[in-house]
């Protein structure tokens, strides 16, 4: 199986939004652009708001037979390991291999001794096109980098396998990500562990790093734009290098695990797609659900009352449905309304304070990141919120579809891109 150059991760929690999901992806492709659609979700997610894996799959389905859908779509297992993977090898055929944690932990001396041998015809300053600068790569460097993420590589290698001879190495898309850590992985970094995973034999045709900044739930990006826009250059750079140098899938691409929403880069990774032609996977995940949110909201009535109630509920249970998500989210407390003070607001007020439009003076970042890490109190409603979300499907499609459609598909693929860029990708 082979994922087309630009694909887009549909995240949704609830499964509830294929289809309004599915209608931005079509509405680029009148534009001419052809996009995958993915939909991911990972096993906590699953957990938490108590579906299958089989769930995801049916949505997919559904919404690409309801939408006359003819193009490739794929299901993603998102980040698992080995022991959870088992629960997504028939509903999936896009696994996402976490090796995140294995990153770090020091691998087997031999190992890492033939790894430098057999990389160290590197060692010196590599030029790359595309780069101004040359990397400079020392030996202690190779074996530095082997030591760290060779265990992490052989891990994803594991996974690969385990799938590959449950499901057929040609029916699944393969993905190793590596952003759920604490430091982010260097170009050159970036270089020797696609390296390592070509040895291992993994056919990756994404791979996820962590870059550099914030990447919170649900907000933009916090940190250095242009140092992002640089890394970002260089990390495709290697990622062109590296296919050519180690022989791995032609169309392996960056995949950005963007917690959604990081307009202030999206400008630069689209004009750094340009100029090195190359593809790119967004992943997003809670951007529909606060969507759903927002459509409750506008709804009125019962909607409006359910989306109040999830956010009195997430104030009093701040610490439990932050904690897991600690590293990924920055909420000033002082910022947060009250609950006495959303009660008195109208749907419109609702929807404002949460909809991610900056340029509004009511959107509120602190409100909008807690709301994303609530959907669990959404889950515990049960069929009074799922009988809501029908209930009220038309609002909500609207916001689900615009959300994706023009503030995520237009500015990463399609304001940026020349016309002959949206021609090329036809016939993926
Ligand atoms: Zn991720």
């Amino acid at each position: 199986m082979i994922l087309g150059k630009y694909s887009f991760g549909i995240g949704d929690r609830f499964c509830h939004q294929g289809k309004a999901q599915l209608a931005a992806v079509m509405k680029a492709k009148e534009q001419g652009l052809n996009i995958t659609p993915v939909w991911n979700k990972s096993h906590r997610e699953h957990t938490i708001v108590r579906t299958r894996p089989a769930d995801t799959r049916k949505e997919a389905v559904d919404a690409v037979a309801a939408c006359r859908w003819d193009g490739p779509y794929f299901v993603d297992a998102d980040h698992i390991g080995l022991g959870n993977v088992d629960q997504f090898i028939e509903s999936s055929d896009f696994f996402t291999l976490d090796v995140a944690d294995f990153i770090g932990r020091t691998a087997d001396k031999v190992d890492v001794d033939s790894f430098v041998q057999k990389y160290k015809k590197y060692v010196g300053s590599l030029a790359i096109e595309g780069i101004e600068e040359t990397l400079n790569i020392t030996e202690d460097q190779i074996a530095a980098i082997a030591d760290k993420f060779l265990l992490a590589v052989k891990e994803a290698r594991r996974i690969y396998r385990h799938i590959a001879e449950a499901k057929g190495a040609d029916n699944f898309i393969t993905e190793v990500s590596m952003d759920e850590t604490d430091q982010p992985q260097t170009p050159v970094e970036m270089f020797f562990i696609l390296a390592a995973v070509a040895d291992e034999g993994i056919p990756a045709q994404t791979v996820a790093p962590k870059f550099t900044g914030r990447f919170n739930k649900g907000v933009d990006y916090v940190g250095d734009v242009t140092g992002f826009a640089k890394e970002f250059e260089e990390d495709l750079a290697v990622v062109d290098l590296a296919v050519k140098q180690f022989g791995l899938p032609e169309n392996l691409k960056l995949s950005i695990h963007s917690g959604s929403d990081k307009f202030s880069i999206y400008g630069s990774m689209a004009r750094a797609m340009k100029k090195f032609d190359a593809g790119l996977h967004v992943k997003t995940a809670g951007t529909t659900w606060l969507e759903e949110l927002i459509g409750l909201a506008m709804a009125g009535g019962d909607g409006l009352s359910i989306a109040k109630e999830i956010y009195a509920q997430a104030l009093m249970r701040f610490g439990e449905l932050c904690g897991p998500y600690a590293t990924v989210i920055d909420i000033d407390t002082p910022n947060l309304p009250t609950a006495e003070e959303v009660d008195e607001w109208d749907g419109q007020t609702f929807a404002s304070a949460l909809r991610h439009d900056q340029s509004c003076d009511q959107y509120n970042l602190h409100l909008r990141q807690l709301l994303h890490v609530a959907y669990k109190v959404a889950a515990e409603m049960g069929t009074r919120f799922s009988d809501a979300l029908r209930k009220h499907e038309e609002i909500i499609a609207r916001n689900v579809t615009e959300n994706i459609y023009e503030r995520h598909i237009k500015p990463v693929f399609i304001e940026h891109l020349p016309s002959s860029g949206r021609q090329k990708s036809q016939g993926h």
